[in-house]
């Protein structure tokens, strides 16, 4: 047996058995409680009545880079770093993806259990969390697998730990606009857990049928059952399972089913006067026929920062606003990096969402009433264990998820 490991100034015990941790991406916890309900998840309902069923809270802007960050870091953006899916760099001044380890400040739980011998499988979804996630393993041990379904048919032994990952899976690499990008991870996790064996597994999805779907439907069913269908066999291999998500998912539409919205770099230019304010929305990624880039957290960075306090104090009187912040009190209410926000933390009621201004969000790719994330509201999420585990404290977060899964599990 190895000796516990300290990681980010938690300690962990080495996985008793092969260890599952699923980041189901978008997961509000309604839709396991309706899919149960609904006998969609017919091995869950079983496992539960000898696991765990939890809640937590995700971090807040409760989207997913920061929050697979964190799982995977067992700390909040404040140590690790990732504190959005994009961030404006005050270095080079540009809005980026933080998608590059270069802006990750600390290590991984992988990467720690593998340079102690560990074997380790990641497969995400899309492959902008594939470089996080997998930083810092070593390829050429054998002992580390990380690749993406995404480009599952671009994987190498020097950069994923696998020669041609497509192959063990005999379906055609999905579309990043599909629920079967998900079934994929599971599919190639399932084979991964026979073939390869690892101690530590991390399976990270997409919420797509999150954003277009509500608990308890027909489609948000159908996908719950699926992953219902592969828990049931990493459990059948002897496998543990943890189970969580990056955020929650909420409707953010009117009653006239449009984009509940408030523009709030309009508002500020209206207030203050034109290039005054930059608003930043860091839920922003390449994939907005999920979105549209509206989501319910934003920051904004003002040119001159002394109003930022007056400013923070008047947004809360906006209709929709659910709480607005200067940076110093956001990132202590949200424990985030001071550098990586702006001066202004804002976020919006349960159904509505921040945008800049019209003319900058494409919602043509729209085509069911915005479900989306990125709040306060937004971040409940399941903490499901298939062993009995023993809650440690009255707030949990979706970082708890290893603690919780190799420490407190019986
Ligand atoms: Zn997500």
């Amino acid at each position: 047996m190895n000796s516990p490991l300290t990681v980010n100034g938690r300690e962990y015990a080495w996985p008793r058995q092969p260890l599952v941790a699923v980041c189901i991406d978008g997961s509000q916890p309604e839709y396991i409680e309706e899919a149960i309900a609904g006998g969609h998840m017919p091995f869950t309902q079983k496992m539960l009545e000898s696991g765990t069923d939890l809640r937590g809270q995700s971090v807040v802007p409760s989207f997913t880079n920061p929050n697979n960050l964190s799982i995977a870091t067992g700390v909040p953006p404040k140590v690790h770093g990732i504190s959005g899916n994009f961030f404006l760099d005050p270095e080079s001044g540009q809005e980026v993806m933080m998608n590059d380890p270069k802006f990750l400040r600390t290590g991984t739980l992988f990467q720690s259990f593998h340079e102690a011998g560990a074997k380790i499988a990641i497969v995400t979804a899309k492959d902008k969390l594939r470089r996080l996630l997998g930083h810092g393993l070593d390829y050429t041990s054998g002992r580390a697998i990380c690749f993406s379904s995404e480009k599952a048919n671009e994987t190498t032994l020097a950069e994923n730990g696998i020669e041609n990952a497509h192959g063990m899976v005999a379906k055609p690499i999905p579309s990043v606009y599909s629920a079967e990008l998900s079934e994929f991870i599971f599919d190639a996790g399932v084979k991964l857990m026979r073939s390869f064996r690892p101690d530590l597994m991390y399976l990270s999805t997409t919420d797509y049928i999150q954003h277009k779907h509500a608990p308890g439907t027909p489609i948000a069913n159908q996908f719950y059952a699926m992953m219902d269908h592969y828990w049931e066999e990493f459990h059948a291999q002897g496998a543990a399972l943890a189970l969580t998500a990056d955020h929650g998912m909420n409707a953010k539409f009117n009653q006239a089913g449009e984009p509940d919205v408030l523009y709030l770099q309009s508002l500020l230019d209206e207030w203050l006067g034109a290039k005054q304010a930059r608003v930043i929305l860091p839920i922003t990624d390449p994939y907005v026929v999920h979105h549209g880039a509206l989501g319910s957290f934003a920051t904004v960075y003002l040119v001159d920062s002394t109003k930022a306090h007056e400013l923070a104090v008047r947004l809360t009187e906006v209709e929709g606003v659910e709480a607005s912040y200067t940076n110093m009190e956001g990132c202590v209410a949200f424990d985030l990096p001071n550098d990586r926000l702006g001066d202004l933390i804002v976020v919006s009621t349960t159904n509505k969402v921040l945008g800049t201004t019209p003319e900058r969000h494409d919602l043509s790719q729209l085509k069911e009433p915005l479900r989306s994330h990125g709040g306060v509201c937004d971040r409940q999420v399941p903490l499901v264990f298939s062993q009995q585990v023993e809650a440690t404290g009255v707030l949990l977060h979706n970082y708890d998820l290893f603690d919780l899964a190799l420490n407190h599990a019986s």
